[in-house]
């Protein structure tokens, strides 16, 4: 017998379908609220599923990826491959051109936050033509097919959506697909909230095969690496920074090399990308070293690699790796230890998987036909949360790791070490034994026997990483003069010299009256152009800009640098007016005021008089 529905019951019924029907309704309106879930939204849902791999190291500490779906400011680049644009030296200084304030604003803005150029690299776009830097031996080799896929792991902090994202198009331009497996993006906890939000709508968005995934903390670039290295599923995993661009095969001879001997680490020739003009210039074959301040440096080739006459196309064994680029097999990165998770931010990691290679039976070598550009900054735009010298506490781990009786050169050079917490390095050590890694004096002895072991009680000079940079592109060069004359202010007929004498280092210019300079020994406004667009005066000092990056700088004079500078020059004329524009500040010679005594800074490129220069 079917129960009749009793009136209570039809009110509790009426009552539920109302609520139903409100719930709908709401849920619908809601949903024309938020925009339908984009392409972009969708692939990040999916890819915050397929990315929740544990760190082993970290687990229980909820250190997961995740995808975040975010709204920013689309780039709107197109990324079409056919694009590919070219950059000659003088269309990068024209695109450098400080016009009005709100491009110096924008291009201050830059530096600050990432240490170069960004108003010239937001207008190159996302694809340009490089110069092929190789040797020419290297161009006529057929790969043979190479049966590896690699992993590119690129950690950032706060890095400019532009310069990371022609840096990813220029790998997928020029990298066979099949040899890619992924590009995994490990944003390390940028601070800086547009910049990622960019970065991953367009990566969500345009490129498949790369995976962003962030860390729920600021990391550091070691641990970050570890992290990316963890969700990596291809064979070979290819570390780089994230402000490169690849040149033409760059990854078929790292891998020929990696797939020969899966024990060893290659790096490429990392070309100088200049952080102020965006030119890619190529490097010099140097190789790593290191110091006993557990500085790395770039060092000339012994001479048995000078004289091979294969140097240039043929491997390099180099003692140490600068650390920012190198390919590596993943199953020998994880055999070998990975990487010291108890160092922090930056620095010190390079020297201790190059110890660790050589000493646990691994080889480490340079590739020459292998080309990757690195912007070179003169400081790095980030801070460290804990503000203390990390450099100096991952040294510290390096040394008592694997230095053995050798540590003491070190802590000589640096007797502040001794009041730094370095943390618990046991770990280490006995991975050390596991592997059973060869002594630091073997290391010496075979790998690096070109290294001088410093007066135990006399400390050597220390050179900086930066320096150590520097030094790699300051080698002695000798300097073409193209031609020499005064430097005068055209419509005063006034001179420029230094403010103090020719020898003095950062000395302001300024304008006094000409003297003659056919008398001799009168070389106080004797001014000399080389080929490199350099201004020296009395072939001694160059002509050079207090800071690229201030919105107001003066010239001065400074030691002679190579070209691609702040110390470049170039004519430009413009309605009759001759300019001295030095690219590296996007500025021109300014008189301040044209009159004895005035100074020369560096203004917006106008066609004021004050800017009208000549040499006579
Ligand atoms: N990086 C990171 N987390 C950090 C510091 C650095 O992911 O806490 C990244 C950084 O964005 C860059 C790479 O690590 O891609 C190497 O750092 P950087 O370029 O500053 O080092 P340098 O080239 O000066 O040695
Ligand atoms: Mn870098």
């Amino acid at each position: 017998m079917r129960r009749r529905l009793s009136p209570k019951c039809c009110v509790f019924g009426i009552g539920i379908l109302i609520i139903l029907w409100m719930t709908f309704n709401l849920a619908r309106w809601e949903w024309k609220l938020s925009p339908e879930p984009s392409h972009s939204q969708r692939l990040s849902l999916r890819a915050r599923k397929s990315l929740l791999v544990k760190n082993p190291r970290t687990q229980g500490q909820g250190l997961q990826s995740f995808s975040v779906v975010r709204h920013c400011e689309e780039l709107s680049e197109v990324f079409n491959k056919a694009l590919v644009k070219r950059y000659n030296q003088s269309l990068l200084y024209s695109l450098g051109v400080v016009s009005d304030p709100d491009d110096q604003r924008a291009r201050d803005e830059g530096y600050q936050k990432f240490a170069f150029n960004a108003l010239i690299s937001n207008k190159i776009g996302f694809h340009r033509a490089l110069p092929d830097t190789r040797d020419s031996r290297c161009r006529d080799v057929t790969f043979p097919s190479i049966h590896l896929d690699t992993s590119i792991v690129i950690c950032y902090h706060n890095e400019l959506p532009s310069a990371l994202l022609r840096m990813l198009h220029s790998i997928l331009d020029r990298t066979p697909e099949e040899l890619i497996r992924e590009i995994i993006l490990v944003d390390d906890s940028s601070t800086l909230d547009e910049v990622s939000c960019q970065i991953e709508a367009y990566v969500n968005q345009h490129l498949p095969k790369v995976k962003v995934v962030r860390t729920p903390e600021r990391q550091g670039l070691i641990r970050a690496r570890v992290y990316g290295a963890h969700h990596a599923k291809g064979e070979v995993l290819v570390f780089l920074d994230s402000h490169c661009e690849v040149n033409t095969d760059w990854l078929e001879p790292l891998l020929l090399r990696i797939s020969h001997d899966p024990t060893t680490v290659v790096v490429p020739v990392i070309d100088i990308i200049n952080q102020d003009t965006m030119e890619y210039q190529s490097s010099p074959l140097v190789r790593g070293g290191f110091n006993w301040g557990l500085h790395f440096r770039w060092e000339q080739l012994p001479d048995s690699d000078r004289k091979d006459p294969d140097l240039g196309s043929k491997p390099i064994q180099s003692p140490t790796m600068a650390g920012g680029l190198f390919a590596m097999r993943r199953d020998y990165f994880h055999r070998l230890g990975e990487y010291d998770l108890g160092m922090d931010i930056w620095g010190g990691e390079n020297l201790e998987i190059s110890f660790r290679i050589w000493m646990c039976g691994g080889r480490l070598e340079i590739i020459p036909c292998s080309r990757v550009g690195h912007i070179f900054r003169k400081r790095r735009p980030y801070g460290n949360p804990a503000g203390s010298d990390t450099l100096l506490k991952n040294s510290l781990r390096v040394a008592h790791v694997w230095m053995d009786e050798y540590k003491k050169y070190f802590l000589n050079q640096r007797p502040q070490a001794n009041n730094v917490d370095y943390g618990d390095v046991s770990d280490r050590v006995s991975l050390r034994k596991r592997l059973s890694c060869k002594s630091f004096q073997w290391y010496l002895k075979h790998i690096y026997p070109e290294q001088i072991l410093p007066n135990d009680t006399k400390p050597v000079k220390s050179d900086t990483h930066h320096q150590a940079t520097k030094a790699k592109f300051s080698m002695k060069k000798t300097r073409v003069i193209v031609r020499h004359g005064r430097l005068k202010h055209v419509s005063t007929n006034l001179c420029v010299q230094s403010e103090k004498d020719i020898y003095t280092k950062k000395a302001l210019l300024t304008f006094a009256e000409c003297d003659d300079v056919s008398l001799s020994g009168q070389k106080a406004q004797l001014w000399f152009e080389t080929v490199d667009n350099q201004l020296m005066l009395a072939q001694l000092l160059c002509l050079d800009v207090e800071s690229a990056m201030a919105g107001k700088s003066y010239a001065r004079l400074m030691k002679c640098q190579d070209s691609g500078s702040s110390q470049t020059w170039t004519w430009t004329s413009k309605n009759g007016f001759s300019h001295l524009y030095n690219p590296a500040s996007g500025k021109c010679l300014t008189a301040t005021p044209p009159r004895v005594g005035g100074y020369l800074s560096l203004g917006l490129c106008t066609e004021s008089e004050d800017q009208h220069f000549l040499m006579s």
